[in-house]
């Protein structure tokens, strides 16, 4: 074991050290990770970049498009992680009848490469170089369960039961909770009918717009569907002896550690150098105070999984790179008129300060944004009683085309912050609408990616350095 692990280290030390000479000698690799919950538009945006960066007739921001002469897809380096399907999702949103694509499930990869010029005296004496950018696709769900790494059992117990009594679609969990003997003999049906309850209860809390729900592979099991390494649940504590419920529990949450989210830090989040955090903050204002509040406290739990040193403290990982930018991204911003867009991203900002002070975060450059990675609406003012309202125009699940007015979000962020974190139950000020709308019908001309809203500045921060 000991001897695996330092052989372990020097292949990934002399791999690093590789990859180094690589990159600043030859073709330099730019590693961006793509994450956010579930349904925070992870697919849309990915499949959007790549599709603006190969056309950037769409991208006036990213300050360097000019130097870039080609921008092509590649083979990814990694041949055993799943490629990002990105021409599947593109037909998706540029078809005749156009529908969103399947959502992120699993980690996915894509390498997108660019020839380009570089400017000023350096561009005298050479001629274009080469630069790789790596996406890398994977659930935010799976990055909350870092936190886990640092729990025992007892300790994960005490806080997911926590969690799950002041969320109400826990009731039927509670019940079976309340039922179950951790000292009782273990059996495996036993053992599933609690997990099944407790999956059940989370999947519920995230539906209703709660952001931690970990362990993430519960949301998202991809290939450990069913699998004893999913099948436990927390308990109250307990003195649970040997061949009982409760030290079986306890073995599987370890092994849940050491299997599953060990794997997933050292083989794809370690290699990351910049990094997209995308939050439907549109979402979760919608769904109420508690959803705000938890995604408050959501925001820290994933931004200290940035904090220099911490991924390479838990898992003593030799080589591990450094994020030096994250963007947290407020996505589909396209459901909002562009008039309330410099509220939505103060109402981004302070989470992200709020989750920095949190979270003791002194790493790498972060910055907040609104965005839309594919904009499906478009504006319109209309007279409503008297008084002008800003609206957004779209195509409809039923295939209408409707407008709508999402409410007003506060010019004050705290209007938001603030009762959130004196546990409110509902908004006083008003309520904020959101409505799923179709993707647009695209007539692309030349040149030009999908139509987007600030695409071009994430990109800009992301790599515009690099290019
Ligand atoms: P993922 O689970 O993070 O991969 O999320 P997806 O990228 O699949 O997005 C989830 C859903 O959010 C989509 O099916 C769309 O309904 C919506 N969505 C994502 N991005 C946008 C956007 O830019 N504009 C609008 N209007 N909706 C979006």
């Amino acid at each position: 074991m000991i001897i695996g692990g330092i052989a372990d280290r020097f292949v990934r030390g002399v791999e690093t050290v590789q990859d180094g000479i690589n990159e600043t000698l030859f073709e330099p690799v730019i590693r961006v990770g793509i994450t956010g919950l579930s349904r925070a538009g992870k697919t849309v945006f990915i499949t959007s970049l790549v599709a603006n960066l190969l056309d950037r007739g769409r991208m006036p921001q990213l300050g360097s498009s000019s130097a870039i002469t080609a921008a092509y897809l590649q083979p990814q380096p990694d041949d055993t992680v799943p490629r990002f399907d990105y021409e599947t999702h593109l037909a998706a949103l540029t078809a005749p009848e156009p529908h969103w694509p399947e959502s992120t499930r699993a980690v996915s990869e894509l390498r997108l490469s660019f020839k380009a010029q570089p400017t000023g005296m350096m561009g005298l004496f050479s001629g274009p170089r080469t630069i790789h950018l790596d996406i890398l696709d994977y659930p935010g769900e799976w990055l909350l369960d870092l936190g886990l790494m640092e729990k025992t059992y007892a300790q994960w117990s005490e806080a997911a039961i926590k969690a799950a009594k002041s969320r109400e679609q826990s009731a039927d969990f509670l019940t079976a909770l309340e039922a179950a003997d951790p000292l009782q003999k273990y059996s495996e049906s036993a053992a599933k009918s609690l997990s099944d309850s407790f999956t059940t209860y989370l999947k519920a809390a995230r539906e209703a717009g709660y952001s931690d729900c970990s362990p993430g592979r519960f949301l998202l099991p991809g290939e450990l569907e069913g699998s004893p390494v999913l099948t436990f649940a927390p308990l109250p504590p307990n003195e649970a002896q040997r061949g009982s419920l409760g030290r079986e529990f306890e073995r599987r949450f370890d092994a849940y550690k050491r299997e599953v989210v060990k794997p997933f830090f050292r083989d794809h989040f370690s290699k990351i150098d910049r990094q997209v955090v995308l939050v439907d903050a549109l979402g979760a204002i919608h769904a109420g105070p508690k959803a705000v509040e938890d995604l408050r406290s959501t925001l820290s739990d994933i931004l200290s999984a940035f904090r220099p040193g911490r991924v390479g403290r838990l898992l003593a990982i030799l080589g591990q790179r450094r994020v030096d930018r994250v963007l947290f991204a407020a996505s589909k911003a396209d459901h909002i008129h562009h008039s309330q867009h410099p509220r939505l991203t103060a109402i981004m900002e302070a989470l992200v300060r709020d989750a920095k002070d949190r979270a003791d975060f002194a790493g790498a450059g972060t910055k907040a944004m609104s965005i839309a990675a594919l904009r499906a609406t478009v504006e319109e003012t209309i007279e409503h009683n008297g008084t002008e309202l800003d609206c957004v125009r779209g195509r409809t699940v039923e295939g209408k085309n409707a407008a709508f007015y999402p409410g007003e979000l506060p010019e004050d962020p705290s209007h938001i912050l603030a009762p959130a974190r004196k546990g409110a139950t509902e908004w006083l000020d008003g309520d904020y609408e959101i409505m799923r709308f179709e993707p647009a019908r695209l007539t692309l001309k030349p040149g030009e990616g999908p139509p987007h809203i600030r695409l071009d500045r994430a990109a800009e921060f992301l790599i515009g350095d690099k290019l």
